[in-house]
């Protein structure tokens, strides 16, 4: 496909330049196209627009509401769909090795998560298996899209996930059909197969799934891809550029999962659930984000308060929209 190209034209502007971001990849031995860490980068409004950068074109998908990045590791691609920010600038990751594809989230939105699916059909590749992140319905409403358009593909998350969607799914499916309307899936596409953690090859990929507990979420999947040099954090780590969600009151032990991640040598760039990919930086970033977040919350009464002084604290990240939409859920939640 010739997105790479448009999603590298589109993306760069980012602070990193080309050519140290050429250097990591030569360091990393990998022929990289495309992906282009966003760590210490400057605000980056025109993310993910349709419009994209003057003079770019996307001559594989005119129109396409979301920017796909892809990058090459000799047989393996991996491509980053990226929704537009009415979407939560949600990632969804597709693997795409030798035979198969293993694609990773489902997008929030219906026609964003249409978007991913006609972009893996046109790989030509089956797909070998979707695999689900977290419990959280930004990462799986549109998970209904792609197994209506892949009906073949089981759906994996960690044990837990189900019960997690099977409690919870429909109740969080309501909370956003009034803002969204028909672009929210209208049932719950729950997980049929547990991932185990530890390594495993899949289309001759090695991955290593890793199970966190109490960090943005209660349950969150990361996966280690050590023949790749990669991290796919999901929702453990947020973007420089971007506040983090805060939805629930894990910070203490939150950090505490990001010091073990920052312990991994070797992975120098971590893909996330929001916003394109990082550098390691972005996990001292988000140890800061959380720690402030964590004192704030504990110093403020109520949710207006806490959402003021959070915004007031990181004026430089964008998306302040979801401090307020944290805030809601994190103060609605305390007894
Ligand atoms: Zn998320």
């Amino acid at each position: 496909m010739l997105s790479s190209n448009s999603g590298f034209q589109r993306l760069s502007q980012a602070a990193m330049s080309r050519s140290r971001f050429l250097r990591l990849a030569a360091g990393a031995l990998l022929p990289f196209v495309g992906l282009r860490p966003s760590a210490a980068a400057a605000p980056n409004p025109e993310l993910a627009q349709n419009s994209g950068a003057p003079g770019t074109k996307d001559a594989a998908a005119p129109g396409r509401m979301g920017a796909i990045l892809v990058s090459r590791f000799g047989p393996v691609k991996i491509h980053s769909y990226l929704s537009p920010a009415d979407g939560f600038h949600v990632n969804t990751q597709m693997i795409e090795g030798p035979t198969a594809v293993v694609i990773f989230d489902g997008q929030l939105q219906l026609p964003y998560a249409d978007e991913v699916a006609s972009h893996v059909q046109a790989l030509g590749k089956p797909v070998d298996r979707i695999i689900l992140s977290h419990a959280h319905t930004d990462h799986w409403s549109g998970l209904q899209v792609l197994t209506e358009r892949f009906p073949d593909a089981r759906v994996f998350a960690l044990d837990g996930i189900a019960d997690q969607l099977h409690a919870r799914g429909q109740a969080r499916l309501d909370s956003f059909r009034p803002i969204y309307g028909d672009r929210i899936a209208t049932k719950v596409t729950v997980p049929t197969e547990i991932i185990a953690e530890g390594v495993q090859r899949i289309d001759g990929i090695t991955y290593d799934f890793k199970r966190f507990i109490d960090a943005e979420s209660d349950l969150q999947l990361a996966a280690l891809l050590p023949e790749q040099k990669m991290l796919m954090a999901f929702d453990l780590v947020f973007s420089p550029n971007e506040h983090a969600f805060t939805v629930v009151d894990h910070f203490e032990h939150w950090m505490i999962v990001l010091e073990s991640l920052k312990a991994l040598q070797g992975y120098d760039i971590i893909t996330i659930g929001h916003d394109t990919p990082v550098l390691r930086s972005a996990i001292d970033s988000t140890i800061t984000y959380v720690k402030r977040a964590k004192e704030i919350h504990a110093a403020s009464a109520d949710a207006k308060t806490y959402s003021e002084s959070l915004k007031a604290a990181f004026p430089d990240r964008q998306q302040a929209g979801w401090v307020d939409f944290s805030a809601g859920i994190l103060y609605a939640a305390r007894r």
